[in-house]
């Protein structure tokens, strides 16, 4: 017996806690003391029903992930759930805060399940890759409506009490003390003398099932997971919980649970659940810094970036001041900003009041004297550097002292801004990404002169805002929009070529981005990059790779938004559709850059010119010391760009192909295209010549 998991008794009913901070992680003695103590509760016979409870802030909510990746410790979690499963007693789950994974398993075990209204039930494995496989699969199906059951399984996202209980997961939600009323029920049991009730002597209730169910379902729900592995894994498992007795089912679960553990996917997923959590960690950070206290925010411009970096702030309920130029620009941007949040309450997920809420929270202004008590003010003007400099100037004149100074600039030099300032170690870079209240990721951009508790302060800033936050260097583009360079040149070289945008499209899509790099042009707006390119001296750029862009907006073709791009667009329909128009000014950009063109580019040519530069172009950033860590430029990626999470990000993709053979192709298009761009990163080569990889330098 352990400390960790112990057993006090109130007359007749056993009440097992476990305590196990800070979430009650399914650890080796959280295993081995649910085991030893329900078997020697329902061995004593002054015991005549049981509870199975959490001490802290909830019930256990999973794996522990320290475990991750090592050898199994005995007993498994699975033979922990089948040796709960056969007491004589009724065993009860008492769940508070969020029942999930194992967790889920474990209450799945017991006779019956009671919670407090704000629980949570849930089986998330399938975020990492995974399956529920200490009988998850087969129980669930057992217990709940079937198609509730399979979308926990497959989506991984939690149910509340109040539908677990409508479902059947649980039986009682327990209003007040939950202990209490578990107490309660179990003293209802004994009294009525129950049969006890086990999830694995039930069959699935398939009576209102159609026959062409999970076809239907594997329809509805392949966009969403195209290319994962999982997913079906998990369709699979709960099909079998319908087709096979359960100890058969059981071991389906399992076959099925260790080929998504063998999968390349589920070491990739769980790299960027690892990733995430390591990008809030600043390295070499002296841990007695405090962060300043930011109550109200500031926000300049209240364009396309402005407006969305604003709802960050008013969704958290801190006060947000927003500057334009004028009453009709503010009149635009607050009308967006209504018009957002109305068209998420018409979805359900917001209330009226929380939309006036939010608004209430969001003053517009002319007039700079207004920002002087933000204690954070978020600069979003026009990307020029004249306009960004005026802007630093005023602000240094009015702002408090210790206010944070943020620019959101995709690429100016963060530090040129610091000094027009007399405060450059109050300012630092805050990178949105468009949608800015959508998108997840922010780059915070740590200037040569910033100071240590002003980045602590928007690093922790970052997760209140819902936000992953990665923090970055002051070079051209920082680590996302730095390696994108790489990839848009690719494509616009490929163009030249002789691959049409849709086969460039096609095998970025196929490989795994929601879009291609053609398609994502049209969206974002080509005109955007053309108009960044011409704030650079030209000898920045490669002289061919936007020879086919610069014509697409100089004919007006700018995206989407102008009907035509590298595709056609029909009025209201985003479908991109070929046009010969296209394919004829591609010929004439490539004749005149006297490129020959080729008809055997292969989908992995494309998808290897496109994707290399972002391994190479990381490593030069890594080794420039403009990321901290490879895992942090993946977050980047994976957050930022769309970069497919089962490949772990490009680093971790990298190191997923074998760095050497990354290195080799490197060189063979060095060799073939020259070595302006190609040229290895020397980090590559030192990691390969020490037969290390990228992960090794992750902490
Ligand atoms: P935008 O043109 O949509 O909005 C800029 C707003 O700033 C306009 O409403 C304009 O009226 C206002 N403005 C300009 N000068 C001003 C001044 N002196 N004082 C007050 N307001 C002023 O541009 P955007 O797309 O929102 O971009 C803003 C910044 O965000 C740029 O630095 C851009 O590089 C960066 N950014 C843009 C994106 C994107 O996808 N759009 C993504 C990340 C970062």
């Amino acid at each position: 017996m352990n400390n960790i998991v112990s057993r006090k008794d109130q007359n007749n009913i056993a009440i097992i806690s476990v305590n196990n901070p800070p979430v009650n992680a399914l650890s080796q003695a959280v295993r081995i003391g649910i085991k030893d103590n329900v078997a020697a509760a329902d061995a004593d016979n002054n015991i005549k029903a049981i509870i199975l409870c959490c001490e802290g802030r909830t019930f256990m909510a999973g794996a522990d992930i320290t475990e991750f990746g090592k050898p199994p410790l005995d007993p498994w979690l699975p033979e922990v759930v089948e040796s709960i499963d056969k007491t004589s007693k009724p065993l009860i789950a008492a769940i508070h805060g969020t029942a999930f994974g194992g967790g889920l398993e474990v209450a799945l075990g017991c006779n019956y399940r009671v919670a407090i209204a704000s629980a949570l039930v849930g089986t998330p494995e399938v975020k990492l890759g995974l399956l529920p496989g200490a009988g998850g699969t087969q129980r669930l199906p057992r217990v709940a409506e079937l198609k509730t059951a399979l979308d926990m399984v497959v989506s991984g996202n939690p149910v509340k009490a109040e539908k677990a209980l409508k479902a059947g997961i649980i039986d009682r939600i327990v209003d007040g003390d939950l202990l209490e009323g578990a107490i309660a029920f179990a003293n209802e049991l004994i009294a009525e003398g129950a049969s006890l009730p086990r999830i694995s002597d039930n069959n699935v209730d398939t009576s209102a099932m159609p026959d062409d169910f999970f076809a239907t379902y594997r329809k509805g729900i392949a966009r969403r997971s195209r290319g994962y592995f999982a997913p079906e894994k998990c369709i699979q498992a709960v099909e079998a919980a319908i087709n096979l007795p359960f100890n058969e089912g059981l071991k389906r679960e399992r076959e099925l649970f260790m080929e998504c553990m063998a999968s390349p996917h589920s070491k990739a997923l769980q790299h960027a659940f690892f990733a995430e959590r390591a990008a809030s960690n600043i390295k070499g950070f002296d841990k007695s810094i405090a962060p300043r206290d930011i109550k109200s925010v500031g926000i300049i411009g209240a364009g396309t970036m402005g407006g969305g970096i604003a709802m960050n702030f008013l969704n958290a309920g801190i006060p947000v001041t927003i500057l334009e130029m004028n009453q009709d620009a503010i009149d635009r941007g607050l009308g967006i900003i209504r018009k957002n949040y109305e068209a998420t309450a018409k979805k359900g997920r917001m209330t009226m009041e929380q939309v006036e809420g939010a608004m209430g929270l969001l003053s517009p202004t002319t007039n700079y004297d207004d920002l002087a008590n933000a204690d954070l003010i978020i600069e979003a003007v026009f990307e020029n550097m004249d306009v960004k400099k005026q802007v630093f100037t005023k602000l240094d004149a009015v702002a408090k002292k210790g206010a944070i100074l943020a620019t959101n600039t995709s690429y100016l030099d963060i530090n040129a801004i610091a000094d027009m300032t007399n405060r450059p170690q109050d300012v630092l870079g805050l990178h949105f990404f468009s949608p800015a209240n959508i998108m997840r990721l922010l780059e915070i951009v740590n200037a040569d002169k910033t100071a240590p508790d002003a980045l602590l302060t928007v690093v922790k800033l970052a997760k209140k805002i819902k936000k992953v936050g990665v923090v970055a260097g002051v070079c051209h583009g920082f680590i996302g929009n730095r390696m994108l360079e790489g990839y848009g040149r690719e494509a616009g070289l490929l163009m030249l070529e002789g691959a049409s945008p849709q086969q460039i499209d096609a095998a970025i899509f196929n490989w795994g981005m929601p879009m291609g790099p053609l398609a994502m042009g049209d969206m974002a707006g080509i005109d955007i990059g053309y108009m960044l390119r011409q704030q650079f001296p030209a000898d920045r750029f490669d002289e061919h790779a936007y020879r086919v862009p610069n014509r697409m907006v100089e004919a007006g073709r700018k995206g989407q938004k102008t009907g035509k791009g590298y595709y056609l667009y029909e009025a209201g329909n985003r479908t991109p559709q070929p046009d010969p128009e296209v394919e004829a000014i591609i010929i004439e950009e490539a004749a005149k850059a006297g490129i020959t063109r080729r008809e055997n580019i292969s989908d992995e040519e494309i998808v290897a010119r496109c994707i290399y530069p972002l391994i190479n172009e990381g490593a030069y950033i890594l080794e420039e010391g403009f990321a901290a860590r490879p895992s942090d430029i993946d977050v980047v990626w994976m957050n930022g760009y769309g970069f497919p999470p089962y490949h772990g990000g490009p680093m971790f993709y990298a190191d997923h192909i074998g760095l050497e053979n990354v290195l080799k192709t490197l060189e063979d298009f060095t060799a073939k295209f020259g070595e302006r761009w190609w040229k290895p990163a020397p980090l590559i080569k030192k990691l390969v010549a020490e037969g290390k990889n990228f992960s090794s330098l992750n902490r």
